[in-house]
């Protein structure tokens, strides 16, 4: 009875987005991996320009890191692309370049989880595994009356359990998207359309009055405040670009030079006489911004360094023409900047 009708309404009511009726692994693969963390509608330019850079799974693996990252730019979680490059690279190591089809080969591909090999498996291979997001977690939760902390990995499991017993061996990946596509349409986070939901009738949390109450999410999550002091030297059109270590955030991606501290006062002047590095122009403060992060928030201040030449190199760093700044991967603070203070 669920299943039907949950099938009946997606029949009728789906979105019209360009992954729907793939059947390709690879491209489901990007498209699930590209919506983890990112809206739809911005979502839907990734998808098309990472398809459009990288046709194939041999193709994804071939590329550069640094490419690959490039075209990922602004979508934020880098270690997202990382893990389908490397997963690409395993698909070919270790199956020939073709896409694996047992649900225990894709979970064992480096970056997928029980969601993203679930729903792989279901939408590609026909595979009746149920793939449980946060969109169907809070849809269940209300649906079932479930009061427990939906972070915690038991109600994960009870979730998915009552989703096994839902999934129809004919249609598991149509009753995957349709269960994701019920908590992203109907079943909202705030404002569910419970009115025009085809399940009201039998809902816990709407017969109860209860939808405000649920989905219930306890999470503790410790958030440490960092301050980056980026400083962007100029000398004849030429600046400075570092990249960041392997084992930060924004790994590996590009930066001008950055000096963290405790807060956010920052001697500038004092810095550069201390390290006697001559400025041509008082230096300034050009921008400055807040960005959250899971567990970081990062407070972000530029400065403009007119020089008389630029300073010796550290390992990392390498001498830019301005010019040039747009060939870098950057994390979305620096790219920022670089439309604030480059107009790039
Ligand atoms: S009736 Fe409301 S709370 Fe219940 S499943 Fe539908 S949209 Fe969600």
């Amino acid at each position: 009875m669920f299943t039907e009708r949950l099938l009946d309404w997606f029949d009728t009511h789906k979105r019209d987005l360009p992954w729907r009726g793939e059947t390709d692994p690879y491209r489901i693969w990007i498209s699930e991996v590209i919506l983890q963390q990112t809206r739809v509608v911005q979502g839907m330019d990734y998808y098309r320009r990472f398809l459009e850079t990288f046709p194939t799974c041999a193709a994804l693996a071939a590329a550069p890191e640094a490419e690959v990252l490039k075209v990922w730019q602004g979508l934020g979680y880098y270690s997202r692309a990382r893990n389908l490059h490397a997963a690409a690279r395993q698909i070919v190591a270790d199956h020939g370049g073709t896409f694996p089809s047992d649900y225990p080969s894709i979970r064992n591909l480096k970056g997928v989880g029980d969601y993203t090999a679930a729903a792989i498996a279901s939408i590609a291979f026909g595979l009746p595994y149920p793939a449980v997001d946060g969109n169907v977690l809070r849809f269940v939760a209300r649906y079932q009356g479930i009061f427990d902390n939906i972070a915690a990995p038991a109600t994960r499991k009870l979730v998915e359990t009552t989703c096994q017993k839902w999934i129809p061996n004919d249609r598991p990946g149509d009753f995957n998207q349709a269960m994701m596509e019920m908590g992203a349409m109907v079943c909202t986070p705030k404002n569910p359309s419970c009115t025009a939901c085809p399940f009201a009738s039998a809902c816990y949390a709407f017969q109860h009055q209860q939808v405000e109450q649920l989905p219930v999410k306890q999470k503790t999550i410790t958030v440490k405040n960092r301050y980056f002091h980026y400083l962007i030297f100029l000398h004849n059109d030429q600046t400075i670009l570092q990249r960041r270590a392997e084992n930060d955030i924004w790994r590996e991606l590009y930066e001008f030079p950055l000096v963290e501290i405790d807060g956010e006062q920052f001697d500038i002047v004092n810095y550069l006489n201390d390290n006697k590095i001559e400025y041509t122009e008082e230096p300034c403060q050009v921008w400055q911004t807040q960005h959250q992060l899971t567990h970081r928030r990062i407070f972000a201040y530029f400065y403009v360094v007119s020089v008389k030449c630029l300073p010796p190199l550290s390992e990392h760093q390498q001498i830019v023409p301005v010019s040039r700044l747009r060939d870098f991967a950057v994390a979305k603070v620096t790219e920022r900047a670089l439309q604030r203070v480059f107009q790039q």
